[in-house]
């Protein structure tokens, strides 16, 4: 299938990499050094100047930019992706984005006739690489069957979560409670430390009983423990992902006082870190500030 990928961040490129793999590829990237670094790792594949010219001729389209509104922007304009998409052709937007604007863009694109699916994905870097990633999708049952297939590419686990914008809401649900376990799991290891326990033997107690979570079993054994602390996803995205769900709560009537919380406390990590910081990064503020050091 003729296809092309927009965005190649820390997950887009392997993403794109698998893509590249099954189908005949076109990438665009906004830092056209990114695009040729590509193509350089990955012959076959195309780099496309402008959106237009690489949607042009494609099938299908996958985008994975930070927002929802970065995806929208890109649309517009005489060089932008709408003025390349064909009539029949399917928009994957694999951002981790808000259900207002994905609806707001399938209902642009349907105009034309072109299918949209918000499929936002979970697994990180190294999932993506391995193809195991988790595919969150929203849009209609036809449209999900029609962007199956592509997403196989790089997806071990695909799900329908319901209309458009499910797979958004489901995507910011899940990583705000990825950020209270890493907030809550930041204060507790400190604590245990703190009060003489080895953080190597806290940890490792943790997994073998009831309070020990993706965060406590995989990232903090690999990555704070070993001290290796790499920059794999920004907190940044994080951030926004959680100011995503509060929108969803409060759009809901629900007030979610926890996870209120967490965001508030996620946002005043991000502003005491670095603007390309971690998304562990609030776990080496939490060290620093306690005055311990988890490595171990
Ligand atoms: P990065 O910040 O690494 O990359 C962002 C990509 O989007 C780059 O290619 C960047 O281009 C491009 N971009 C940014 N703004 C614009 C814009 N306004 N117009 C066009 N292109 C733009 O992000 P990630 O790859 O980490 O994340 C992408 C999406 O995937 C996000 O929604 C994130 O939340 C989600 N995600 C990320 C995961 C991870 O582990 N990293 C895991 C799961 C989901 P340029 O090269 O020019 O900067």
């Amino acid at each position: 299938m003729r296809v092309a990928f927009l965005g190649l961040g820390a997950i887009g490129r392997p993403m794109a990499a698998r893509v590249a793999a099954r189908h005949r590829l076109t990438v665009w990237n906004r830092t056209p050094a990114r695009g040729a670094e590509f193509a350089a790792a990955h012959p076959a594949v195309v780099v496309a100047a402008t959106p237009r010219e690489a949607a042009a001729g494609a099938e299908a389209v996958i985008t994975c930019l930070p927002t929802s509104k970065d995806v929208e922007g890109l649309l517009s304009g005489p060089q932008g992706l709408e003025a390349g998409l064909e009539t029949g052709a399917l928009l994957i937007d694999c951002t981790s984005g808000d259900g207002a604007t994905s609806r707001r863009i399938a209902e642009r694109l349907a105009a034309r006739g072109i299918d949209f699916v918000d499929a936002p994905v979970s697994g990180g870097t190294n999932g993506a690489e391995a193809g195991t990633l988790t595919v969150m999708v929203g849009g209609d049952a036809t449209v999900f069957e029609r962007a199956l297939p592509l997403l196989q590419a790089f997806g071990g686990r695909i799900v329908h979560m319901g209309p458009l914008g499910a797979g958004d809401a489901m995507k910011a649900v899940n990583n705000t409670l990825l950020a209270v376990n890493i907030l809550a799991l930041a204060e507790g290891l400190v604590a245990l430390a703190k009060a003489g326990v080895s953080p190597r033997a806290a940890v490792d107690t943790l997994n073998t009983s009831s309070g020990r979570s993706f965060v406590s079993e995989s990232l903090i054994p690999d990555r704070v423990l070993t001290g290796r602390w790499p920059v794999t996803f920004r907190l940044a995205l994080l951030d926004k992902d959680v100011g995503i769900c509060l929108d969803l709560l409060r759009e809901l009537g629900l007030s979610g006082p926890l996870l209120n919380r967490a965001g508030e406390l996620l946002r005043e990590a991000r502003n005491a870190l670095d603007a390309n910081a971690d998304y562990l990064a609030p776990i080496r503020l939490a060290e620093q500030r306690a005055g311990v050091e988890l490595r171990g």
